[in-house]
């Protein structure tokens, strides 16, 4: 398959979808690109950290459908389900140390519920897993052999282990009834529809840098992340849940770059006078970040197109379009 294949309706052959997590920030963009290529979309979403707003434009789609519901609960959908696409769990540092018990039950009795109920139907699942399994690694780049190297009782562990008991899970599902289950490793994705105070350092800095506030790095900035577009990041996804492949599989951009030149990135193409503000280094903070993509570009012919440049450019447009609101932007 290639990748322009998934664009095309027939090659996602799932009528119906159910995307937990699909009022979040990557969970909307996967709803429009699902409803773009005809699959019905169901929606599930307690609005933890996602919100209205980023599937407002799709509320009168007749294909698109959302019901208000926390997975670890259980998930109670009657309608014959296709694929699930798990995404129901805090992201962002400042909401997974917020919400550490949330966390751990999304990855647990939440991926349990979607597993559940993709089994129910023989459904194709896709697990949203994360670079965090492999911690503060040791290997650089991160390929999918890597085991990791995370604190398990440090500020990450709610979402490091539950993202590797997800993983567990899903693979023992796969193991054990046979289901056809895949597990994507997505790298730091950024776009529109980033939410101004989560926290992260795209939406951070770009709103710092339009209200002319201090950029906060942390730490001496020299940490690199390797930051992918989010139309790459869902492009994947889809590629690998119309593929038959199980992975896991890393989706996520080579362009590598420390969070002070990113900060100089953003302030320069936003036009800003921000100062820089460096403070106290976060403990267990990733030094360094960069997914080995060679499984993707084999397996599913995926590979980023969309350059840091283009990226955030885009990006800052859309935080413009969104207008700054009050100065939310703050360090965690
Ligand atoms: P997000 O916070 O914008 O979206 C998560 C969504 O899940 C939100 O809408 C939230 O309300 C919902 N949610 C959380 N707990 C829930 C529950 N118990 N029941 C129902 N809904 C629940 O975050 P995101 O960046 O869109 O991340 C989506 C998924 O992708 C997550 O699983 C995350 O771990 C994974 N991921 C994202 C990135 C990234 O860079 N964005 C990187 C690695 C992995
Ligand atoms: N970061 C920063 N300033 C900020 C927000 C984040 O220096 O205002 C750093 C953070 O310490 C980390 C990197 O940027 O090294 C990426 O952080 P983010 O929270 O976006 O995601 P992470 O990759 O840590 O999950």
């Amino acid at each position: 398959m290639t990748d322009e294949a998934i664009r095309s309706p027939s090659s996602l052959r799932f009528p119906r979808a159910v995307v937990t997590g699909g009022c979040g920030f990557l969970g909307s963009h996967i709803c429009d690109a699902l409803i773009g290529a005809g699959v019905e979309v169901l929606a599930l979403d307690n609005f933890s950290t996602g919100t209205l707003d980023n599937v407002s434009h799709l509320l009168d789609d007749p294909r698109f459908s959302l019901r208000e519901t926390d997975v670890t609960c259980g998930i109670d959908v009657p309608e014959h389900v296709d694929l699930v696409l798990h995404l129901a769990s805090p992201a962002s540092p400042r909401d997974y140390t917020r919400l550490p018990l949330e966390t751990l039950a999304a990855g647990a009795a939440g991926t349990h519920a979607a597993l559940r109920l993709a089994l129910r139907d023989r459904a194709r699942f896709v697990l949203a897993s994360t670079s965090e399994v492999y911690g503060d690694p040791l290997q650089h780049p991160q390929s999918e052999t890597y085991w990791g190297h995370v604190n398990p009782v440090g500020p990450r562990a709610a979402y490091d282990e539950a993202k590797r008991y997800a993983e567990a899970l899903t693979i023992c599902f796969a193991r054990t009834y046979g289901l056809n289950t895949s597990i994507v490793r997505i790298f730091n994705t950024y776009g529109p529809r980033l939410q101004w105070n989560d926290g992260r350092v795209v939406p951070n800095l770009i709103g710092q840098a339009l209200l002319d506030e201090p950029l906060t790095l942390y730490g001496d900035g020299t940490q690199t992340r390797s930051l992918c577009y989010v139309s790459d990041t869902v492009r994947g996804i889809l590629a690998l849940a119309a593929s038959r492949f199980g992975g896991p599989v890393n989706i996520g951009s080579t362009e590598e770059v420390t969070v002070h030149s990113l900060a100089l990135r953003i302030r320069e193409l936003v036009g800003s006078h921000s100062a820089l503000r460096f403070l106290p280094p976060l403990p267990d903070d990733p030094c360094r970040r960069r997914p080995d993509i060679s499984l993707a570009r084999r397996e599913l012919r995926w590979r980023p197109r969309v350059s840091l440049g283009s990226g955030l450019r885009a990006t800052i447009a859309a935080f413009r379009a969104a207008g700054t609101g009050s100065s939310e932007s703050q360090p965690r």
